[in-house]
């Protein structure tokens, strides 16, 4: 896409992977760093932001309940080490000099302040990157329906989903050259041809809210920034 986009308030998501750098487990630090000032640059733009971070570089539930876990202690599970992500996001940002909340939809007041929407709410209005942490507080649900949901209660105007592609294609471009990259796709597309970009219940509550999914790398550096500024590549789903 070129069309500039100019947004006030933005949801940016990403996996737990994504603060993995090279390694396969846990967090990275100078990837969680070299993050930060992504979205650093963009709150210099005076952009509002929510994040919500994943847990998978720790652990998922499902992984867990494969392997003899109880579904729900596992999903809990999965749910703790959003936050742990949560909190190292918060310390880089903060060694940045960016004021950083923390919101966790499971209660723990000595690391995060609980969520309460008009709170929340305020700290954006002050310009503090708000991370919320815990997913949606309930098991059988993933990040990225929580980052639809919190995008929504924030008023966001769309959410930024940051991955190792610079968009959606119609097969994985890992895998095929001939892969094509849509510039524009329909929510129904999206869930008619498993694309992919988020879960089923994200997509279907996007579209209910009519909010934009922006999915574009965040392994370009840089790349963030520039579609807000109306540069780069990436696919609009809407
Ligand atoms: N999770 C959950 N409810 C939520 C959000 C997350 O139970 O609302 C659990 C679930 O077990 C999931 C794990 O937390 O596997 C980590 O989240 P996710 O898989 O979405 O992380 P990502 O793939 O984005 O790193």
């Amino acid at each position: 896409g070129t069309e500039k986009i100019a947004y006030k308030r933005v949801m940016l998501k990403i996996s737990g992977e994504a603060l993995m750098g090279d390694t396969s487990f846990g967090l990275h630090p100078p990837t969680v760093q070299r993050v930060a000032r992504e979205v650093q640059s963009v709150h210099d733009m005076g952009v509002e932001i929510c994040m919500v971070i994943g847990g998978g570089n720790i652990f998922r539930g499902l992984q867990g309940s494969a392997q003899g876990m109880e579904r729900t202690t596992a999903d809990y599970m999965g749910m703790l080490a959003t936050v742990m992500n949560a909190l190292a996001m918060q310390s880089a940002l903060e060694e940045l000099g960016i004021h950083t909340r923390v919101i966790s939809a499971i209660t723990m007041n000595e690391v995060a302040e609980p969520y309460i929407r008009r709170r929340a709410v305020r700290h954006l209005e002050k310009k503090r990157v708000c991370i919320f942490a815990a997913g949606t507080g309930n098991p059988y649900f993933t990040t990225d329906t929580a980052a639809t949901l919190r995008a929504s209660e924030m008023n966001c105007e769309a959410i930024f989903k940051g991955t190792k592609v610079d968009g959606v294609y119609d097969k994985d471009p890992a895998k095929h050259d001939d892969a094509v990259r849509y510039d524009n796709v329909s929510y129904d597309e999206v869930l008619q041809k498993h694309l992919g970009v988020m879960d089923a219940s994200a997509i279907a509550l996007a579209r209910d809210n009519d909010l934009p999914i922006i999915v574009f790398s965040l392994d370009e550096p840089g790349g963030f920034k520039g579609i807000l500024a109306g540069e780069g590549t990436y696919t609009i789903v809407k």
